[in-house]
């Protein structure tokens, strides 16, 4: 029996084949990239906070949520902020960020990862990415650490620059975990601290552990375009009692608790989650086992549509991972490089709401310039990647 690639026999090409793998798929529906799904108990729980009164930054759902992702995700405590980047702002500075400190941050990410290194007076250290999971490629960090960095009183010291490389932030990039194993070994070779950037990963495991739950402290995004969103909103977790106590304090002014007196005992930040959003955090974090099922299940007829198209490939979970499929990852071939706007375009046209990833940061002009790693392979990734609609109820 012969297998005839169905689409790629249309006559417009690429985009034309592209196109109709998705029409197979979405129907002749407009589709965003990524679109909230509300289907519990958003507005019951809305209404509560309304009639209580309770809006703001203290109220029962605030508590109530954070103790749900803290069980949801296997790591003792939760700090519930107002969004993902004010999450990593305060992880770095409990990680021990110091001003003129290197961080290490994929090249390969959203430009909040390598915009907190920057709140905290610190400068970004750009790395390269592994093709088996889009994220940190912890044998290239290896071998490059190797080259230029020594290790003087468990520092590890970049002895180009001759500043200390604090921390490493891998990210779990469209929800795919970095291989936390590999990333952690060499991590602690280098005596680096680990602060993960789990925004895009909430659902997603490596070797049955939740993402986020590998490094000292992790951070959770809930943006309107996440897996789940409290409209705006994020996280802080971690295992150590003490730094959830310091990051509860830092997000809240580091206001000293009292029953009157206005007492800040260090300079904190208004960071804290409002009970409003946490309100839609707990309905929506009820219903992600659902909302992770649909977006398996989307995956699973992408993967069919679009073996039959020629020059392409979906991105599929790594060994050892569960993903959630936060946003679907289209490769083109490398003899098909030339064709992305092309195929952006012509899927955008039908109401399709594909999109490139990112450009690499050390391309934006206020990080470019700073310390980096070669990038054959996130430059690679990026002339590859094109984002699909994802949205779990598109199934
Ligand atoms: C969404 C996201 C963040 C944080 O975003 P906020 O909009 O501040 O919640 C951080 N890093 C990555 C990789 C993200 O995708």
């Amino acid at each position: 029996m012969t297998f005839s690639p169905l689409f790629s026999l249309n006559s417009k090409g690429l985009p034309g084949a592209v196109v109709s793998a998705l029409r197979s798929v979405l129907g002749s529906r407009e589709s965003g990239l990524h679109e909230p799904h509300f289907i519990g108990n958003e507005i019951n729980y809305l209404n509560e906070c309304i009639r209580s009164g309770y809006v703001s930054s203290i109220g029962p759902f605030v508590s109530k949520f954070e103790s749900d992702l803290a069980s949801y995700t296997g790591i003792n405590h939760a700090v519930a902020v107002v969004n993902g980047t004010a999450a990593l702002h305060v992880a770095l500075i409990l990680s021990g960020v110091k001003p003129n400190d290197e961080v290490l941050v994929p090249a390969l990410t959203f430009v909040a990862t390598a915009n907190a290194v920057h709140y905290c007076n610190a400068i970004p250290h750009f790395v390269d990415s592994a093709v088996d999971t889009l994220g940190i490629d912890p044998i290239s960090l290896r071998n490059y650490l190797s080259t230029f960095c020594e290790i003087r009183g468990a520092e590890c010291i970049n002895k180009i620059t001759g500043r200390v490389i604090r921390v490493i932030v891998p990210m779990h990039t469209f929800g795919h975990p970095v291989n936390m194993e590999e990333l952690c070994l060499v991590a602690e070779e280098f005596c680096i601290t680990v602060v993960e950037d789990a925004a895009e990963a909430l659902g997603s495991t490596f070797m049955d552990r939740h993402a986020g739950s590998f490094g000292l402290i992790s951070t959770l995004s809930f943006n309107g375009n996440k897996t789940i969103t409290t409209g705006g909103g994020g996280a802080i977790l971690t295992n150590d009692p003490e730094i959830a106590e310091r990051a509860r304090h830092l997000t809240t002014t580091a206001k000293l608790p009292h029953r009157w007196t206005f007492e800040h005992n260090e300079l904190g930040y208004n960071y804290r989650m409002p009970n409003l959003n946490a309100a839609l955090g707990v309905a929506q974090l009820e219903k992600i086992p659902e909302i992770l099922s649909a977006k398996r299940l989307l995956f699973n007829r992408y993967l069919k549509a679009f073996s039959r198209v020629r020059g392409v490939s979906l991105f599929v979970e790594p060994e050892h991972c569960r993903s959630n499929y936060w946003l679907q990852v289209l490769l083109l071939d490398d003899t098909h490089l030339s064709e992305r706007l092309a195929v952006i375009e012509a899927t955008n046209n039908e109401g399709y709401g594909t999109r490139p990833c990112w450009n690499l940061l050390p391309t934006m002009p206020h990080l470019a310039g700073g310390p980096c790693a070669p990038l054959p392979v996130a430059q690679q990734l990026v002339s590859r990647i094109i984002n699909l609609p994802s949205s779990p109820f598109l199934v």
